[in-house]
């Protein structure tokens, strides 16, 4: 059985093969594109090469990409925990061509790829194809692939968009039906939210450029970029549809049993599964150099740190345990990343230091929840007022909240708690232009404005008590 490292190996030696050049992933904050939160896919670090705007002395390239999907236009975070194929952190494998080659060799090289090189059973394979697109349909004819099994979709699952602007095409992808026994319904599907037939692969026709205004342009040169996900080919070449139970997920999840001293598949299961996720994309982010912060990318990563926190509680640990878990990870994603051994001990300590601090509002944040809940009726939203005051007062971020009210089948009033946060922004203006001092400062404010609420979180939440 491949481990989720064979399978990185076998597919970047596969395109090199093929002439690509094997290139490492790009850090997850991308370099100069303020567009972009966070590396969402293989494409980032090769945005310019696709619209012309930069040339290098290779036309195909191979990557595994470190990628992260917790805000911006691909936002997976609501999903760790609930479906067995999401995490805020994964790799994308990729093989791209700057106007080189196009659908007739991006679609073989593929088919090759998984059922020859990886070996995976045809009967199982399934494709869409944006439903305009009569060439994609007719190349995949021509590998084998049977008409039935080749879907049409009009919806945007099959047109690729990095972010609101950039480089974007129709796609193909590939889906892996992992059997009747799981649910879940084909892509196009009523029910295809479900488990049993995943996507695997994304072929993107790289063939537009989309602008702020909505306007799209055609690129000089057509040029392919594709997107496997390596956690789920890794699961289903281990025999499951589930990406926690391979061997690498596996490990960190027995880690967080071992640290918390539960059971790994007990009733604590979906909390040993966040934090699993969540201690990879934090470690990731703070080795490339994001620290926790209360705006911008270091909140994010504030976000998702706190979230994995509460997880652990809700475990029973009373002491800080997500810095014990990052030894795991290490051994098992250090080889292939060595700036995670590298960062270890600012990774360890950051974890440490955070976790030592949110657990001095976490029980009572906890506890005040519980309270509100208590005197509301069965199903009633928790009020945003009160969402607020965990926020300010506790530092719980909104989806922290959110979350541990969704294991309650609950929701949060948003419409009460936006109201508030402005609120507190309009009761901050007029303390500061009562200072005066206010020329500069009402500037920055209609900045902070103008910017939204995630950077305006950054004057906000620098005063409010209890966030630091
Ligand atoms: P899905 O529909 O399952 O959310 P997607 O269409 O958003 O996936 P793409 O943007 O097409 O994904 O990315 C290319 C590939 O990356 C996917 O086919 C999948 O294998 C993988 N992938 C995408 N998001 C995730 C994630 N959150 N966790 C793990 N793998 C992912
Ligand atoms: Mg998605
Ligand atoms: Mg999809
Ligand atoms: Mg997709």
């Amino acid at each position: 059985m491949p481990s989720l490292n064979d399978i990185r190996s076998t597919f970047l030696s596969y395109f090199e093969k093929q002439g690509h050049r094997v290139v490492p992933s790009s850090p997850l904050v991308p370099r100069n594109d303020p567009t972009l939160m966070f590396a969402n896919s293989g494409m980032v670090q090769f945005k310019n090469l696709f619209t012309g705007v930069e040339h290098r002395d290779y036309t195909r390239a191979t990557s595994a990409q470190k990628c992260v999907r917790a805000g911006g236009k691909h936002n997976d975070l609501d999903n760790v925990g609930y479906t067995a194929r999401h995490h805020t952190f994964f790799e994308m494998m990729g093989n791209f061509s700057f106007g080189d080659y196009f659908k007739a060799e991006a679609i073989p090289f593929a088919w090759n790829l998984i059922t020859k090189e990886l070996g995976i059973d045809k009967n199982r394979l399934l494709v869409t194809v944006y439903h305009t697109d009569d060439e994609a349909v007719e190349i995949w004819k021509k590998v084998g692939v049977p008409e039935d099994r080749i879907i049409r979709i009009a919806t945007n699952d099959n047109f690729w968009m990095m972010g609101p602007t950039g480089p974007c095409g129709p796609c193909t992808e590939i889906f892996y039906d992992h059997g009747d026994h799981i649910w879940g319904g084909p892509p196009g599907s009523p029910d295809e939210d479900g488990d049993r037939f995943v996507e695997i692969w994304n072929l993107v026709f790289m063939q537009y450029e989309q602008f702020e205004d909505g306007s799209r342009k055609s690129l000089a040169a057509q040029s392919i970029d594709t997107g496997m996900g390596i956690e789920r080919v890794a699961a289903l070449l281990q025999g499951t549809n589930d990406n926690y139970a391979t061997d690498l997920m596996r490990s960190l999840i027995e880690a967080s049993a071992d640290a918390t001293s539960t059971d790994p598949d007990g009733p604590g299961k979906t909390h040993h599964r966040v934090i699993a996720d969540h201690l990879r994309s934090t470690s990731f982010l703070i080795a490339d150099g994001v620290m926790p912060a209360n705006d911008g990318r270091g909140y994010v990563l504030r976000r998702i740190m706190r979230r994995a926190m509460r997880h652990a509680h809700m475990l029973g640990s009373q002491d800080p345990v997500m810095h014990k878990l990052v030894p795991a990870l290490v051994r098992q994603m250090g080889a292939a990343y060595p700036e995670l051994g590298q960062a270890q001990a600012l990774i360890q300590e950051t974890l440490r230091l955070e976790e030592t601090r949110f657990k001095q509002t976490l029980d009572r944040g906890l506890k005040l929840l519980d309270d509100e809940l208590a005197g509301l009726s069965e199903d009633a939203a928790l009020p945003g007022a009160s969402a607020f005051k965990l926020y300010d007062t506790y530092g719980f971020p909104l989806d922290l909240t959110q979350d541990a009210l969704r294991e309650r089948g609950r929701t949060v009033e948003t419409e009460g708690f936006d109201a508030a946060m402005a609120e507190q922004k309009a009761k901050a203006r007029a303390a500061w232009s009562g200072s005066g001092e206010s020329a500069d400062a009402a500037i920055w404010l209609d900045l902070a404005d103008k910017h939204g609420a995630t950077d305006f979180l950054g004057y906000d939440t620098e005063t409010a008590e209890g966030q630091i």
